[in-house]
């Protein structure tokens, strides 16, 4: 009989695992029977086409991640070296990054405080007074440089305002690119996240809403840019066989194994939506009272993919900071996390400009995500909201 101190592996509550499934199995034999493991199968068509149905686009371009997607959105979209895009300043560090590897300057727009969004009143009032144009050409006033982009995040799967940011952006005829990492199956006013601006972007990590083990997709109904999107990702062959090349290219192309577990999990997609928006509510319900807890309350029209459940803490209220309570949790075997180190702290990101900030400071102090996986039982949600109960009673 194996014995051991530790807890059981099964004891632990995970953050966000994923939830395999469904034809995962069938799909992933399917490419092992036949040898089309590799980057050409019919699984990365039908993923596409799949990824396309759902976020209500002509087209989608699988790549090998969310990352690289936006890399690859930012470059069709025109994104050239030394131009500025505007980004939250709270988001996960990989929206940013993706503004540098396309040898761009994100500059970080504050959040609002209620949804957690881009802010699109800091966003109009910097595009407005913080900007001037010349020769049809929109500038930062203070860096002199080229304003060619937003790229709002639907954050923790909540939509971002987007009427506004897209009213804001098109009076400036800037690009506006979605970071829907986090937001596969949210809906703003009826419509898909990521269908909304340019060109969207979505994540298959293994913590997102679905996964393929890995992976990323552009979606847009732009023809022209999923075309050059998929070239750019395959090494921007313009004669395969001769061997020649018309740019630098990339290798970020999606295996047919991933893509036959994607599909499988796209098959999953409403089931893990429908559980993590009802795990949510059962955080809300039990937390309700609770002196310094605060929920993400979804806005007019939104339709979130509540991809963490995440809540705010106050430390004079509920009696602890998020940091207390993190350490609490896992000494319990619960996994939590706080929110992103808000970008313009960011020593990776050091000297890019702002527009504000204090709010995303703020969240970030507050801010605690709890277990959210689509699998997770009834009995570990109870667990998960005792340890919070106990720990503000305490
Ligand atoms: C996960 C995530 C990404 C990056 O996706 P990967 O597939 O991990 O490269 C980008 N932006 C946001 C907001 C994310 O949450």
């Amino acid at each position: 009989m194996v014995t051991s101190s530790e807890p059981a592996l099964s004891a632990l509550i995970p953050l966000a695992e994923p939830s395999v499934g469904g034809n995962a199995w069938n799909y992933v034999r399917e490419c092992l029977d036949t040898g089309w493991v590799s980057s050409a199968g019919a699984f990365v068509d039908r993923f596409e086409r799949t990824v396309a149905a759902e976020s209500g686009t002509r087209r989608a371009v699988a790549v090998a991640s969310g990352t690289s997607a936006l890399h690859l959105a930012l470059l069709v979209a025109g994104v050239e070296p030394g131009d500025e895009v505007l980004v939250p300043a709270l988001t996960f560090v990989a929206t940013a990054n993706a503004v540098r590897h396309a040898g761009a300057w994100p500059v970080f727009v504050d959040v609002e405080p209620r949804h957690l969004q881009m802010d699109p009143a800091r966003l109009a009032d910097f595009l407005e007074r913080g900007c001037y144009r010349r020769d049809g050409v929109l500038r930062n006033r203070t860096t002199r440089r080229r304003v060619r982009a937003v790229m709002p995040v639907h954050l923790l799967g909540h939509p971002a305002p987007m009427a506004p940011i897209l009213e804001a952006a098109r009076r400036d005829g800037l690009v506006v690119i979605e970071d829907g990492a986090e937001s596969l199956g949210a809906r703003y006013r009826g419509r898909p996240c990521g269908s909304l601006g340019d060109v969207g972007c979505i994540s298959f990590n293994g913590n997102k809403v679905v996964t393929a083990g890995g992976g990323g997709m552009i979606v847009t109904n732009r023809d022209d840019w999923a075309d050059r999107a998929r070239y750019l990702s395959t090494q921007a062959k313009d004669d395969p066989v001769e061997g020649r090349h018309g740019a630098i290219g990339f290798n970020y192309r999606l295996t047919n194994l991933q893509a036959a577990l994607g599909l499988s999990q796209m098959e999953l997609l409403e089931r893990h939506v429908c559980a993590k928006r009802r795990i949510c509510r059962a955080y809300e319900r039990a937390f309700e009272g609770m002196p310094g807890v605060a929920g993400i309350p979804e806005a007019e029209g939104a339709f979130a993919s509540r991809w963490l459940s995440t809540f705010l803490f106050d430390e004079r209220e509920f009696g602890r900071d998020r940091r207390a309570i993190h350490a609490a949790l896992a000494g319990r075997g619960i996994e939590s996390r706080p929110l992103w180190e808000p970008l313009h702290r960011s020593r990776a990101h050091e000297g890019c400009e702002r527009v504000g900030g204090e709010v995303a400071e703020e969240v970030c102090r507050r801010a605690l995500s709890l277990p959210s996986s689509p699998g997770l039982t009834e009995e570990q949600q109870l667990r998960v909201i005792e340890a919070v109960r106990a720990l503000c009673a305490a």
